[in-house]
């Protein structure tokens, strides 16, 4: 038997007046989410801990049945996998943000003017930088999705303890990276980082693709922005762990990162972007092509758009997009036979906190056998009188590997 886990990212929220205090999914006319609940058993899940506000990877661990208190070791180096780059021990990855900055090095948009294309070849820009300082220093610069990149460095004696570059609001300066504790692998790493965002300035401000941007009234991408440090940790394959054969369906660099470590195969899309314009149409057939045909029988779906809908505090928008999920694409899972679906969200993003919060998320499980409850809508209120009652992120795994028929009993 096959299963699926289907994370939509930061679909979780709270009542919204503009929505008549109701949530964007239970505002929402999802006809075929609810044919699932239906026939399916519904809970809530606190992806880590009630209470606790999990970042996309954490939760994603920890709904992968790994610990994030254990394996966690920053963002960066889940970034770096997630666009391919081969980490080794010792090197220290950063989440970037390509953003605009002025000529008094204010940051005038974090993510300049939401850049989706030719970051490519910004990205080649700094990779060939070098610094004279620091000789044996490696420099691997790769983009990721839309305004997102990765910065990988390598050399003898570097640390991830230091501090972030990102003012995390538009108008303040691109902040001095400090180291965090007192040894010198630590001092070294920051003024390399320092160093490696002033000249990523001198590399991209005239650079053709920013001269086009500015002559078509876009902001630049002129500037590179980590944040994130992390040294690589070591994960056990899933795999093995759970004698599973799995591959993931995500949209994102920081999602295929997390499969990436945890060893599952990567399913390549074309034409998906995260966010809400993505493709819809190209997931739902990649969906439907893997489970049908690859010889895979795990996987980890993620669709991004809910999210960004919610970091951004636009309530109608993550309603609609919900909607557009739910017409496009789970009007042909539900569809799937002796197929279980896990469908859930990693953590809520309220659109009134254009954050990630501690709430619970509704959980749905459809498949064969399935203790039908008598819950009829797929919404955060209605699920929490369902029949999972309130689970957590780790019981995930094992409440799929012992549905698939995986799991060895436990005792005699
Ligand atoms: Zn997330």
């Amino acid at each position: 038997m096959k299963g699926i886990i289907l994370i939509m990212d930061g679909m979780g929220d709270r009542p919204i007046k503009e929505l008549g205090n109701q949530t964007p999914l239970q505002a929402a006319n999802t006809p075929n989410m609810n044919e699932m609940v239906k026939n399916g058993i519904t809970g809530i899940m606190d992806s880590i801990a009630p209470g606790i506000i999990p970042g996309s990877d954490t939760a994603h661990l920890s709904i992968l049945g790994y610990d994030p208190y254990v394996v966690y070791t920053g963002r960066g180096p889940f970034e770096a996998t997630g666009v391919n780059i081969d980490v080794e021990e010792g090197d220290i990855a950063f989440r970037c943000n390509f953003s605009t900055r002025n000529e008094e090095g204010i940051v005038t948009d974090r993510r300049a003017g939401r850049i989706r294309d030719k970051t490519e070849e910004l990205a080649k820009a700094i990779n060939s930088m070098k610094l004279e300082d620091y000789p044996n220093l490696k420099i691997i610069f790769k983009e990721s999705t839309g305004y997102r990149s990765v910065l990988v460095i390598r050399d003898s004696g570097l640390s991830d303890k230091v501090s972030d570059a990102d003012p995390k609001v538009d108008g303040k300066k691109v902040k001095k990276i400090v180291p965090l504790d007192d040894t010198k692998e630590a001092k070294k790493t920051a003024d390399i980082l320092n160093q490696i965002i002033e000249k990523s300035y001198t590399l991209l401000k005239d650079h053709p693709v920013n001269i086009e941007r500015i002559k078509n009234n876009k902001d630049p991408a002129n500037v590179i922005i980590p944040r994130g440090a992390g040294a690589v940790p070591t994960v056990e394959k899933i795999n093995s762990k759970y004698n599973i054969n799995s591959a993931c369906i995500a949209e994102t660099g920081l999602i295929m990162g997390i499969c990436r470590l945890a060893g599952m195969d990567i399913v390549e899309m074309e034409g998906v972007t995260g966010g809400i314009d993505t493709n819809l149409e190209v997931i739902r057939d990649t969906i439907l092509d893997k489970v049908k045909n690859s010889e895979h029988d795990f996987f980890l779906v993620n669709i991004d758009g809910a999210d960004e809908a919610g970091h951004d505090g636009m309530a109608k928008d993550k309603k609609e997009f919900i909607e557009k999920v739910d017409e496009v694409v789970m009007s042909e899972i539900k569809n799937l036979e002796d197929v279980y679906i896990f469908l859930t969200a990693d953590h809520s993003t309220p659109v009134s906190v254009m954050n990630h919060s501690g709430d619970s998320v509704p959980v749905l499980i459809k498949g064969p056998e399935i203790r039908v409850d008598d819950v009829e809508k797929f919404s955060e209120i209605d699920v929490a009188k369902g029949g999972l009652c309130r689970i957590r992120g780790s019981d995930v795994m094992n409440i799929m590997m012992d549905l698939i028929g995986n799991s060895e009993k436990f005792g005699a």
